[in-house]
């Protein structure tokens, strides 16, 4: 069972891991918009550079998304009362790996053995 205080401390650091995410997206788009303003010369020119910033913000977005996935993830799982229990085994996950990872779905020793799988 994961003590309360520890969940309180998760949510904090999902929290805020959530809104820098959140800040630097929106800060990507501005700087998209501030490029496009820019160099809007001809049609040519303009798929060009339309071309290179979605592949950028494919790029940025792809890890960003997927850690904003992370978080909602546990999030939900912090309200439904699942958080902190190991996907595999069922057993709860130490505190002090959920301190480290907020994200953390696996126990160590499910961890270490999944990691030995893929090596
Ligand atoms: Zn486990």
């Amino acid at each position: 069972m994961v003590s309360q205080e520890t969940l309180e401390k998760v949510k904090k650091m999902l929290l805020e891991e959530k809104a820098k995410i959140l800040r630097k997206l929106e800060k990507n788009m501005e700087e998209m918009d501030n490029n496009r303003d820019r160099q809007a010369v001809g049609d040519d020119a303009d798929n060009a550079v339309a071309m290179e910033m979605e592949n950028l913000m494919n790029a940025l977005s792809g890890m960003e998304v997927a850690r904003l996935r992370q978080i909602e993830d546990a999030l939900r799982r912090i309200e439904e009362g699942t958080y902190g229990y190991c996907k595999e085994c069922g057993e709860p996950i130490e505190e002090g790996r959920l301190l480290a990872k907020p994200f953390a779905t696996l126990c160590i020793s499910c961890k270490e053995a999944q990691e030995r799988k893929k090596y």
